[in-house]
This record gives C-alpha cells, structure tokens and sequence, in this order.
C-alpha cells in the first residue's frame, strides 16, 4: 500500500481525476434532491469538488436549514491515488477483471462514502449543534495551533463530544452508502451479485478505506475524530439496522461485513492486526450513547416530523 507521502503525491492523469470528480457532484446533486431534501428538514444542501488544499469541509450557511460540503482536490486526488495502488489486489480478491473500471469503483464508492458522512453530520444536526455551541478555539498537534471550535469549556470533554459526533456520522454512513451507491455507481457488476458478495464488496471497500485514512492521518493526532481502526470497527455492528428495516436477518449483514474486514485487513492488506484494537473499540462503543446524551444533541436533529 501507498506511503503517506505518495498517497499527497499529484494524481498522475488529472483529465480523469476531474472527469471522476464531476461524475461526482452530477450525481451528489441528484441524490441531495431527491432524498437528503426530500426526507430531511433541509432547505438546501451545495455541494461542490474544488481545487482547494482541504480534505473535506462542511458547514451550517446559516440556522434556517443552508448547507455546503466541499471536497478539495487534496482529497479527491488522494483518494484516486489510493484506488489506483490498491485495484489489482482487489480485482483479484472480488474476481473483477477490468483494472480501469475497478478503479473507478473505488473512487466513486470512497468519495461516495465520504459524501454521505458529511451528509450525516447535517441530517443528524451536527452542524447546527456545532454553530449554536462552537466556541473559537484551538488544539496543538505537533507543537502547533490548530483551530477548532470547542464543544465544551474542558478541553477532554470538548474532545469526546467530538468524537462522539463523529462515530454518530460513521455509524449511519455504512448504510446510506449501501442503499444509496446506485446513484453514482456505474458498474453493472454491482447490480448483478448476489446479497452475499455484495455486503462482502461493501465490507472489503469499506475496510480498505478506513486504512487508506489511517495512512492519511499518520503522525497528526487527530483531535475530532478516533482513530480510523476504531471508526470501522464502530460502523460495523451499525448495518443491523438497515438489515432490520429491509427483513433480513441481521446477523446474517454483520458476520459478512466482519468477514471481509478480516479478509481486507490478512490478504489485501497484509497487516496483522492487534487485539488491543478491538478493545479499545469494544470500550469506546460501550461509552457511546452517554456522551451523545451528555451533548444534548436530542433536538437537533432533522429528520421531518410525521
Ligand atoms: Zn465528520
């Protein structure tokens, strides 16, 4: 796998990278109208790919339900780097000859994923739990000051509500990608498995992409968001839901993701992974529903009253 260093190198065909990425928003834009509008109290939501230095960026315009959420070119050319370094392991592993198409898949189901965790924080009222609670700040990393808007007057405390909104966002996004990737998929592979392979194709991409994060994030200490191995682990058990809702038998979705999350992590990958991961995970997960409810976040939320 990629290094930190080549993974921010510049992508090597930009024509491409730009064609994926208006591929991208044509698709997002459709999706935002037709669900994220439609089932949310939501006015709008802009989205847009720029030529920024960021990652990924999303705000609350103002409190009357105005969003946007842009993706900078750092982060849509990392995530192509990283799909084109892993696509001949994971033809390989899924059976899927066509190293172009595979690529695409990748980056189509990376950005897809990332889209709809931005999307999370709105439909979950984190942006505007974020602007009516936000007090200007900052945390050091390597020495440094960073900016940040604090959630709490102590700095831990302002750091576990963070998190927590963060593994909310993760935790919901493993299911709105699976029902919603038809919008921006264009590999007819994808309608022509069988339920099994696809929660098997959803678990390796999805076990992939924490990885490819958490090369992304060496060495900084991230101050929002656990580290990406306890952001998997956490969406995992989240797909029961979505099996519940469909009358399937959840298990059945969480033994095949956990699956190919080992599958990922042994034979893509190559890493071993230690016990202690889990844990730290099991122990965060226990936690959890506390601090959401030590937010206060409740209110906040945007799904439309009935
Ligand atoms: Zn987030």
């Amino acid at each position: 796998m990629l290094n930190k260093e080549q993974l921010l190198s510049p992508p090597s065909n930009i024509m491409r990278l730009e064609r994926l990425e208006s591929h991208l928003v044509e698709c997002a834009r459709l999706y935002i109208d037709e669900i994220i509008e439609n089932s949310f109290d939501v006015n709008s939501v802009v989205f847009k790919c720029s030529l920024n230095s960021n990652f990924a960026f999303s705000k609350a315009d103002d409190p009357n339900g105005n969003y946007s959420i842009e993706f900078g070119r750092a982060l849509t050319s990392t995530i192509f780097n990283f799909s084109k370094s892993i696509s001949d392991k994971f033809s390989d592993e899924i059976g899927w000859n066509n190293k172009d198409d595979v690529t695409e898949f990748l980056f189509n189901y990376i950005s897809w994923f990332i889209l709809n965790h931005e999307l999370a924080h709105i439909t979950w009222g984190h942006l505007n739990f974020i602007r009516d609670h936000g007090e200007s700040g900052y945390y050091e990393i390597n020495k440094k000051k960073v900016p940040i808007k604090h959630l709490a007057k102590d700095i831990e405390k302002s750091k576990e509500f963070w998190q927590a909104l963060e593994s909310e966002a993760d935790s919901n996004t493993i299911s709105t990608t699976l029902v919603s990737f038809r919008y921006i998929n264009t590999a007819s592979q994808w309608g022509n498995w069988t339920l099994d392979k696809t929660l098997n194709v959803h678990g390796i991409v999805n076990s992939l992409m924490f990885y490819f994060l958490d090369v992304l994030m060496e060495g900084t200490d991230d101050f929002r968001h656990p580290k990406p191995y306890v952001r998997q682990y956490l969406s995992l058990p989240s797909i029961d839901s979505l099996a519940e809702k469909m009358n399937h038998p959840k298990e059945f979705y969480t033994d095949a993701l956990i699956k190919a999350n080992f599958d990922t992590v042994l034979r893509i990958l190559e890493l071993k992974l230690p016990i202690s991961f889990m844990i730290e995970s099991i122990s965060w997960m226990n936690r959890l529903d506390k601090i959401i409810h030590e937010t206060g976040i409740s209110s906040y939320r945007r799904r439309k009253k009935i």
